[in-house]
C-alpha cells in the first residue's frame, strides 16, 4: 500500500514479495483458500481499534453498538447457514475454539477419545504435544488398515473400554465423507458428550454437500478460513442452551480478553457470501475439480488413499513412485505448486519426511480453475514426480517444464479479477 511504503519499508517489501508468491504459485495446501477483497476490506478495517469484551448488548466497553450489529449480523448468518441456535463467533482460531469447548465441558485429567494426529486427526484433538493431549486423559482412534476409512469398530470398542466424557469427530486429512450419525450412537452407547470439528468441511456442510453435524453433536467447532472461504478465526455451534452458556464464559472471560472486532466482520461478509448461489456453485467445483485432481494422479501412477475422495482434499500415496512427502513438497514448489508434506495413515516414515503429500483445491477453484485446469495440474504434479523418481539429485528439468505451464495457468487465472 502508499502509506506503508513509506511509513515501513521493510514489511511492505515482505508483503509484496508474499502477494507475487500467491500471484505466481499454485496453492493446492488444503487448509488455505483465497477470500474475497470485500472480506479483507473488512478484516483490513479500523474496527481493530474496537475493545468490545463481552458479548452483543452486554459489554464491557462503551460505543459497541456498531460492533455490536457487526457481531450480531455474524451470528445470525452462521445460525442460519448451519441450522444452529447458538453461536459463539469470538474464537480467535480454530485451536481457540477447541480449547473454549475443553474447558466449557471437560475437566483435566477427564477421558477424551479423539483421532489420531497420524489417521488424519488435528492436533487439538488429544495429541500429545497439545494442550489436549497434555492436560487430557486422550485416547486416539484411527482407521482400518484394509481401507483406509474411520474404524467406527475401534471407537465404539475404545469408548466402552475408556468411558471418554467427551468424543470428538472431524480432522484435518480426511478425504471421506464422516458419518456423524454413527458417533452419536457410539456417544450415547457409553454416556458421551459429542464434538464435532468440521473446520476442513464447513464450506461443504454449508451447502449441502456433506451431512450436517448439527443435529447430531452437542458441540461443533470449525475455522472460517477453509473451506468457508472467511478470515482466520473460528466458530463454536450447539443447539443445547446449557451448553451455549458454558461456551460463552468459556470463551470470554475463560479463554480470550477482547473478541477481534475487525475479524468477526470479516467473519460476517464470508458468511454473508456462504450464503449466495455463487458459493454454492463454488464449493461444488472445488468437489468436481478434487476428483478430477486425483483421478489424474491415478492414471500417472500414484496412489490416493481410499482410492479417491468425497471432499475437497486427497491424501497422495508416493510409495508406488518410491518418493517421499518431503522432498516431493520441494520439488513441486521449486514447480510452482505449493502443497505440504502430509504422513499417510500407518506411514512408516516420521513426520518431518512422511511417504505423502496433501492436495486440496479450495483456493485453485476461488482463482478461477476448473476441470480442465486441475488435469493439467495434475499432469504437472505427475511430470515433477516422475521427473524426481528418474533423477532424485537434480530435477530441474521437469520443474522448469511444469513451472511454465503453472505460470501460464496463473497468468491465465489472476488472483483477483
Ligand atoms: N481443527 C482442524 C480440523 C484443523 O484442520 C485445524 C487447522 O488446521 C484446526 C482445528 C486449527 O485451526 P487454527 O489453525 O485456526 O488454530
Amino acid at each position: 500500500s502508499a502509506q506503508l511504503s513509506v511509513t515501513d519499508g521493510a514489511v511492505e517489501m515482505a508483503m509484496q514479495l508474499e502477494a507475487k508468491r500467491q500471484e505466481q504459485q499454485i496453492e493446492l495446501i488444503a487448509s488455505e483458500n483465497i477470500v474475497s477483497k470485500s472480506v479483507m476490506e473488512a478484516q483490513g478495517s479500523l474496527l481493530t481499534n474496537k475493545y468490545a469484551e463481552g458479548y452483543p448488548k452486554r459489554r464491557y466497553y462503551g460505543g459497541c453498538e456498531h460492533v455490536d450489529i457487526v457481531e450480531t449480523l455474524a451470528i445470525d448468518r452462521a445460525k442460519c447457514i448451519f441450522e444452529a441456535q447458538y453461536v459463539n463467533v469470538q474464537p480467535h482460531s480454530g485451536a481457540q475454539a477447541n480449547g473454549a469447548v475443553m474447558l466449557a465441558l471437560v475437566q483435566p485429567g477427564d477421558t477424551i477419545l479423539g483421532m489420531s494426529l497420524d489417521a488424519g486427526g488435528h492436533l487439538t484433538h488429544g495429541a500429545r504435544p497439545a494442550q489436549s493431549g497434555k492436560w487430557f486423559n486422550a485416547i486416539q482412534y484411527g482407521v482400518r488398515k484394509d481401507n483406509m476409512l474411520i474404524d467406527y469398530d475401534e471407537v465404539l470398542a475404545l469408548a466402552k473400554e475408556h468411558k471418554p466424557k467427551m468424543i470428538i469427530a472431524g480432522g484435518s486429512a480426511i478425504p471421506r465423507e464422516i458419518d456423524f450419525s454413527v458417533f452419536r450412537k457410539i456417544a450415547d452407547e457409553v454416556g458421551a458428550l459429542l464434538m464435532v470439528d468440521m473446520a476442513h468441511i464447513a464450506g461443504l456442510v454449508a451447502t449441502g454437500h456433506h451431512q450436517n453435524p448439527l443435529p447430531y453433536a452437542d458441540v461443533v467447532t470449525t475455522t472460517t478460513h477453509k473451506t468457508l472461504r472467511g478470515p482466520r478465526g473460528g466458530l463454536i455451534l450447539t443447539n443445547n442452551e446449557t451448553i451455549a452458556k458454558k461456551i460463552n464464559s468459556a470463551v470470554f472471560p475463560g479463554l480470550q480478553g477482547g473478541p477481534l472486532m475487525h475479524v468477526i466482520a470479516a467473519k460476517a461478509v464470508a458468511l454473508g457470501e456462504a450464503l449466495e448461489p455463487e458459493f454454492h456453485a463454488y464449493i461444488k467445483n472445488v468437489l468436481s475439480n478434487a476428483k478430477v485432481l486425483a483421478s489424474t494422479l491415478k492414471t500417472r501412477g500414484c496412489d490416493i488413499v481410499t482410492g479417491g475422495t468425497d471432499t475437497h482434499l486427497m491424501l497422495v500415496d508416493l510409495r508406488p513412485k518410491g518418493l517421499k512427502g518431503n522432498i516431493a513438497e520441494e520439488s513441486l514448489e521449486r514447480a510452482g505448486i505449493t502443497c505440504n508434506k502430509n504422513g499417510i495413515p500407518f506411514d512408516p516414515e516420521k513426520p518431518m519426511v512422511t511417504s505423502g503429500i496433501r492436495l486440496g483445491t479450495p483456493a485453485g477453484t476461488s482463482r478461477g480453475f476448473g476441470n480442465a485446469e486441475f488435469e493439467l495440474i495434475g499432469h504437472c504434479i505427475g511430470d515433477v514426480l516422475d521427473g524426481l523418481a528418474a533423477n532424485p539429485e537434480d530435477n530441474s528439468v521437469a520443474e522448469a517444464k511444469a513451472l511454465a505451464q503453472v505460470q501460464k495457468l496463473c497468468e491465465e487465472f489472476p488472483l483477483y479479477r
